[in-house]
């Protein structure tokens, strides 16, 4: 646990101080915004989706360092799964900060982002390192929504 919290700190720092995927994507097949207000977290997410995959994800905005660290180390997961796979990682993320779990269903592990068991801690951090994942899903969503109705 004291390991975990450890790897914990250091993620955080590292992807807060030099978030990977910072940008938007010019061409973007699907974006969409979040925020959360009790933070002050906002955060833009970009996404090219081809044949189901995530070809390519970023995001832009301006957020704590959790909130910024989870959306780095978000893009860097989902960037070449299939729609099931982030949905599938989507919802163990979500089980792991608001109960802790590390749901281990023979899917798509978690890996390096089972360190943010942390924030379940703190409930208000939370959202801050949700919200990226939110804003992930509801852009998938849109575009499923733009496919659906051509
Ligand atoms: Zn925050």
């Amino acid at each position: 646990m004291s390991d975990l919290r450890e790897l914990y700190q250091e993620m955080i720092l590292d992807h807060g101080k030099s978030p990977r995927n910072l940008r938007a994507i010019e061409n973007a097949t699907a974006s969409a915004k979040g925020n959360n207000p009790l933070c002050g977290d906002r955060v833009t997410v970009y996404l090219t989706l081809r044949d189901n995959t995530i070809e390519d994800i970023s995001f832009e905005g301006a957020g704590c360092a959790i909130c910024t660290a989870s959306a780095s180390m978000m893009t860097q997961v989902l960037k070449g799964k299939t729609e099931a796979q982030a949905e599938s990682l989507f919802g163990k993320f979500h089980h792991l900060v608001t109960d802790g779990e590390v749901d281990d269903d023979g899917g798509l592990p978690l890996g390096k982002l089972e360190v943010f068991q942390g924030v379940r801690e703190y409930p208000i951090r939370v959202k801050c390192a949700s919200l990226p994942w939110h804003t992930f899903r509801a852009a998938m969503r849109q575009q499923a929504q733009a496919i659906s109705t051509e």
